[in-house]
């Protein structure tokens, strides 16, 4: 008989696999020594440990696709450095360490003396430490840390997933992904949609799956089937999406224009982006350039990155957004560790009260990209959260020659006060991620509050109105670049509150035009007077899958 496990449904779509959980993270090893007459020994188990460690590095590397494997061959190559290893030696032959404290301090020592040499070397003591913790895990037997590389597909489990972790996730080997933490707008379920890989986030009983089970995904409806029959396995493995294309021109079925952009976070997402005729791009996380790095890039380096994105455009609208550290973004050169409430603390735009010369170099490349591209460069900070930090950024834009200046509108103090705001800002896209967790005080990583934290809650469609009305006093446009905007079913609701463009992973670009295709302007706005008056979430998404009945239906949503 099959158990279910319910959970926040977060990416579209059915699996089945074996599970492969996430391993906890590698244990310092106690200080002990070893006998002299054990050094030879020690030594050997190193140099067999380490280039265990190298091989399975390589073999990786040539299995996997795109940035993985890019991040795989850089800790392969670390791996073979002789540095690391003749000082492990040395400590195993001078002072008696065991090979696992040996190699343990020899990597710190190698990681604090990259570190302040600047990139790209400072970026390197990042792989010293992967290294370093794969020999330690080969010598003491325990799981090499990272995502898992079982070569075969598998269904990811973990209570949550990293920034960092993500980057190595291959599409073709996770067949889907199941976390006991995460809200649906944490980043786990934002990369999860964006490699339209299945998820299910904040699934009660996860942390119970077992390694090798077989489970069923459904990540559209939230549910994952443990001890499935062969008939619901085949269904799963079977199950085929409906593919739509997006044309290029979103609009409502009378014609009234909402611009469909993507979301990026690289170059290579970019060209996703393109490849699903994205009319532009309305939010380029620039933080996702830097993740994992100790040290702020250079102006040069930035200029690389960011012209990457814009390259992709040609004459295009690409709104670029100031580095948005902190909270679940930690980024070392703007951010502090030891905050209490990393959520309610010094992130987005108020780390530049600290560290002014950081985003008057951000800006700076982002004007130099702009100005070698042929991109419609638009410049909007997060976490705006008064009328002062508008005009603040507006006129620190306007130094650097970049005019299209605007704020993201996630904190609700923003959206209540928009009518100032945008006496400042040229325009605004709301962030209903943060928006939502700031408005339900609800943190939207703990899985636990997955039921509040959602854009469907009418208090935030009431933020969503709000800003879009403060903007109009001053004709200013808005956008949302949250994950509701990659809700087909939410986004005629959104319309009909007065946003005018979309933002959203490139694969959600086909339903959401499909939805917009099919619904009058007028038909929108009285959507959302039903969402209005409704209670709660649960009452305001029913309602509007009711009205909307005949539209969704055929589309298969
Ligand atoms: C948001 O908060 O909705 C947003 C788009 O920003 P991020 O998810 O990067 O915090
Ligand atoms: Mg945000």
């Amino acid at each position: 008989m099959s158990t279910t496990l319910t959970g926040a449904p977060v990416s579209p779509g059915r699996a089945a696999g074996v599970v492969v959980t996430m391993p906890a993270p590698v244990p310092e090893p106690p200080e002990a020594t070893t006998g002299p007459s054990e050094a030879d020994d020690a030594v050997s188990r190193l140099g067999a440990a380490s280039r265990a460690v190298q091989d399975r590095l390589d073999a990786l590397a040539a299995q996997a696709t795109g940035t993985a494997a890019d991040v795989l061959a850089v800790t392969a190559a670390m791996a073979a450095d002789p540095t690391l290893a003749s000082d492990a030696e040395r400590r195993v032959r001078e002072s008696g360490a065991t090979p696992e404290r040996a190699v343990w301090d020899a990597a710190n020592a190698l990681a604090a003396q990259l570190e302040p040499l600047g990139p790209p070397l400072s970026e390197r003591a990042r792989d010293v430490r992967d290294v370093r913790d794969r020999i330690v895990a080969e010598l003491t037997g325990v799981r090499p840390p990272g995502v898992p590389s079982p070569g075969h597909p598998f269904v990811l489990v973990a209570e949550d997933l990293a920034p960092a972790d993500t980057a190595t996730l291959d599409p073709e080997a996770v067949v889907a992904i199941v976390t006991s933490g995460g809200g649906p707008t944490s980043h786990t379920a934002i990369l999860a949609r964006a490699l339209g890989i299945p998820a299910v986030v904040a699934a009660k009983g996860a942390d119970d799956l077992a390694e090798g089970e077989t489970v069923v995904v459904d990540g559209g409806a939230g549910i994952v089937l443990r001890d499935p029959s062969d008939a619901e396995v085949e269904a799963a493995r079977s199950a085929v999406r409906v593919e739509r294309e997006f044309d290029g021109h979103g609009r409502t079925a009378d014609g009234h224009r909402v611009e469909l952009l993507a979301n990026v976070a690289d170059p290579a997402a970019a060209q996703a982006a393109v490849a699903a005729h994205a009319e532009g791009v309305g939010l380029f996380r620039t933080e996702f350039c830097f993740l994992g790095r100790d040290v702020e890039p250079s102006v040069e380096e930035q200029v690389t990155a960011y012209r990457g994105v814009l390259a992709a455009f040609g004459g295009r609208k690409v709104v670029v957004r100031t580095l948005d550290a902190g909270a679940d973004k930690p980024l070392p050169f703007v951010t502090a560790d030891d905050e209490p409430n990393p959520a309610l603390g010094v992130r987005g735009l108020r780390t530049a009260v600290a560290h002014p010369e950081v985003l008057d170099r951000q800006l700076r490349a982002i004007a130099e990209a702009a100005e070698a591209e042929q991109a419609d460069v638009w410049v909007m900070a997060p976490m705006v959260a008064t009328t002062d930090e508008a005009r603040a950024f507006v006129a620190a834009c306007e130094r650097h020659g970049l005019t299209r200046a605007g704020a993201m509108i996630e904190v609700p103090a923003a959206a209540l006060r928009s009518r100032w705001v945008f006496e400042h800002a040229t325009f605004g896209s709301i962030g209903t991620n943060d928006l939502t967790q700031y408005a339900m005080a609800a943190d939207r990583m703990l899985g636990d509050l997955a039921a509040l934290s959602t854009s469907w809650q009418p208090a935030v469609l009431e933020l969503v109105r709000a800003t879009c009305e403060g903007a109009q006093a001053h004709g200013r446009p808005v956008g949302v670049c949250g994950e509701a905007a990659a809700d087909a079913v939410l986004a005629p609701v959104l319309v009909g509150l007065g946003v005018r463009s979309l933002s959203m992973t490139p694969r959600a670009l086909a339903d959401v035009a499909a939805v917009l295709a099919e619904v009058t302007f007028v038909r929108c706005r009285e959507l959302a007077q039903v969402v209005l008056a409704q209670p709660d979430a649960d009452a305001a998404r029913s309602a509007v899958r009711r009205e909307l009945a005949d539209v969704l239906h055929p589309l298969g949503l």
